[in-house]
């Protein structure tokens, strides 16, 4: 196999009870495992099974082949959500990052605004991200499995995913209070900081 599905970076039950060990069972258990897998069949036997994650994802997005993108992006998308959290997460970050959100957003309150409305607003399936591009700290929404990581000059931080099976055994149909319990106790900001640390940007 090309590649694995990772563990998670903490025990299934550690994000109790903002997130249960149920939803991260089936989240990574099942629709983690299952774009892992689909991926790695599309590739079984190619020379795409020696291209890195993200190399494989921006070469689906080029030739448009949308299974293997969805499956490959999915992948990519899920491990980095599972970074994003952190049973001490949540709270403010510090540091370089707090300045620079407070420079790019006005206030630590002007990213949760805008990073809750992008979850809010994302229709359907999808994702919220916050990103730099260019030196910039920005938010973004994406629709299903697309994923910033396609955008020349840009590089995820922090991810939330806003599929229903994210939330939906732990909130059912109230994706503004998951959006709020993933800010106020979940988001790993030492995570982000060392994205941004690594990025150069
Ligand atoms: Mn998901």
């Amino acid at each position: 196999m090309a590649h694995s599905l990772p563990d998670l970076p903490y025990a299934s039950d550690a994000l109790e009870p903002h997130i249960s060990a149920q939803t991260l069972g089936f989240h990574h258990g099942k629709h983690h495992a299952a774009y892992v897998s689909k991926m790695n069949s599309a590739i079984d036997g190619s020379d795409d099974e020696k291209l890195s994650l993200e190399d494989l994802i921006r070469k689906a997005a080029k030739s448009g082949d949308q299974g293997l993108f969805n499956n490959a992006a999915q992948t990519w998308n899920h491990t980095f959500y599972w970074n994003s959290m952190s049973p001490e997460g949540g709270g403010e970050p510090m540091g370089d990052l707090a300045t620079r959100i407070d420079r790019d957003f006005g206030s630590f309150d002007g990213f949760r605004k805008a990073f809750s409305d992008a979850g809010a607003t994302q229709f359907g399936s999808g994702w919220a991200w916050l990103v730099v591009k260019n030196g910039k700290l920005e938010v973004r929404k994406t629709l299903n499995a697309e994923t910033p990581l396609t955008e020349d000059g840009v590089v995820p931080l922090l991810t939330m995913d806003v599929w229903e099976h994210a939330y939906y055994l732990d909130f059912q149909n109230r994706r503004p209070d998951y959006i709020e319990t993933f800010l106020g106790k979940l988001a790993n900001w030492s995570f982000a900081a060392d994205n941004l640390a690594a990025s150069g940007q």
